[in-house]
């Protein structure tokens, strides 16, 4: 089961201290969203199931964290200045403007203007003069610093082909139509990486990519069966991609991309390497006057200067928490009639993993109890553990299904006399009684 519509998760998400308006008390700011104390421990647990999975669970993989703002030249020989643009029109009517592709049926095909194209690039002045000629970009993807520290990663990790590198970071578009809560956003994150490969043998990897990609998101509570592959055809087709599979997910608004993963062949690498033509690149691309890089690998056997192919599979933060967050929302109908709201999420991405609860909130027996086991569970190091002192236990059941949180931990009278806890379940809702002294145990086990 899912959310039944966007609304109930834009409610529950403020309601609850995931995701907030940005500058709300200033009326907003469109296409822009904070993080409140829920969110950004769902977004960090996301992140860091991602990195996992990338960098510490492969032996091929290093890390990166490169910087947000960016040389022009970066992103002008990686193509954004000509071609990172969207097709813009206007209603003569309603006086918006649209994405070409996004125009509402409230619009008439008469009162719009022809499509022009507009550069989605946030530029921005650096340093103390402003005149226009010293500027640089707000990054719109992570992928080019990847590329461009490629030579510093290879001499300093001595990697061979087929090795990836992986960042996770923010990224700015000028979306002409932000929308959808946090779908379409100016400002977001991307879990990103450039797995480099030799050509050739290009295909195979970008298959074995999809596939692992589809394994992740369900670890992550998205099925297998809810994401459609789309294979990107024709003009859709980035200019530098010779293969792009999306993932399309049914969020509560339409079926949209959750990620993309594209066969980036050489083009990167090649457009941004100087001695260009000593390399045998395949893709087209300009020829480069500024770099200082040879940005190619040396085969071990053959001494042949290589320029890999790239592989990328491309997630947005922003889009996973959101279908994550659907995936996982369910209203329940209880025996006694009444219904609850509770948030299946995978135990590791709950952003509390357990709330201590003592019976009544001004007993200081009860809640010192409480505070030791509290902060026992939190040096487990497994994530957020909430003391939970508002002394009605009912409410913070509901609570915690609906942010999540796997267990509640209470701690009543029996405990103090009998040392026992009372663990009760999120999804089952069963209780049951364990001393004390095992709980870390248990704690531990439960979130393995
Ligand atoms: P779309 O077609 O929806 O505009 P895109 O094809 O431009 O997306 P990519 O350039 O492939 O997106 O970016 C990779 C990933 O980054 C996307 O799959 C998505 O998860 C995320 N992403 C891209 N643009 C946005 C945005 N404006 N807001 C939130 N996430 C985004």
């Amino acid at each position: 089961m899912s959310a039944k519509s966007m609304d109930e998760l834009v409610s529950l998400c403020k309601r609850r201290g995931f995701i907030f308006q940005s500058s709300e008390i200033y009326g907003g700011l469109q296409g822009v969203y904070d993080f409140g104390p829920l969110g950004v421990e769902l977004k960090n647990n996301l992140k860091n199931a991602w990195w996992k999975s990338m960098v510490y669970e492969r032996d091929d993989v290093e890390g990166l964290d490169a910087s947000i703002l960016t040389n022009r030249l970066v992103l002008n020989y990686s193509g954004h200045e000509d071609t990172f643009t969207d097709p813009m029109v206007d209603c003569k009517s309603c006086g918006e403007r649209f994405r070409a592709d996004q125009i509402p049926d409230y619009c008439k095909e008469e009162d719009l203007t022809e499509p022009r194209q507009f550069n989605l690039m946030f530029k921005t002045n650096i340093g103390p003069v402003d005149d226009g000629e010293n500027f640089g970009y707000l990054r719109p993807e992570t992928a080019q610093q990847i590329f461009t520290n490629f030579k510093n990663v290879i001499d300093s990790t001595s990697r061979t082909l087929p090795f990836g590198i992986a960042q996770i970071g923010k990224a700015f578009r000028n979306e002409i139509t932000p929308r959808n809560f946090i779908f379409r956003v100016r400002e977001f994150e991307q879990m990103e990486l450039e797995y480099f490969v030799n050509p050739g043998t290009d295909e195979n990897w970008h298959e074995n990519w999809v596939e692992l990609r589809l394994a992740w998101w369900e670890q992550q509570g998205v099925p297998k069966e809810r994401i459609r592959l789309l294979n990107i055809e024709g003009e859709d087709l980035a200019h530098y991609s010779k293969k792009t599979v999306d993932l399309m997910y049914e969020f509560p608004h339409g079926e949209e991309e959750l990620e993309g993963i594209a066969n980036r062949t050489d083009f990167d690498l090649g457009s941004h390497s100087k001695n260009q033509d000593q390399l045998n690149i395949q893709s087209k691309i300009r020829k480069n006057s500024d770099s200082n890089s040879k940005l190619a690998i040396q085969d071990k056997d053959s001494n042949e200067w290589i320029v890999p192919f790239v592989i990328e599979p491309s997630a947005g933060v922003e889009r996973g928490v959101l279908a994550i967050l659907n995936e996982a929302y369910k209203v329940e109908k209880l025996e006694d009639g009444k219904e609850r709201i509770v948030l299946a999420l995978k135990p590791h991405l709950s952003p509390i993993k357990a709330a201590v609860i003592p019976l009544k909130k001004n007993n200081e027996d009860l809640v010192t109890l409480a505070k030791n086991v509290k902060d026992e569970l939190q040096s487990l190091g497994k994530g957020r553990v909430l003391l939970e002192n508002t002394g009605n236990i009912g409410k913070s059941y509901r609570k915690h299904d609906e942010v999540g949180t796997p267990m509640c931990i209470t701690i009543d009278f029996d405990s103090l006399e009998k040392d026992t806890v009372t663990i009760r379940d999120r999804d089952s809702m069963d209780q049951k009684t364990i001393q004390i002294q095992d709980i870390t145990t248990y704690f531990s086990n439960f979130f393995k």
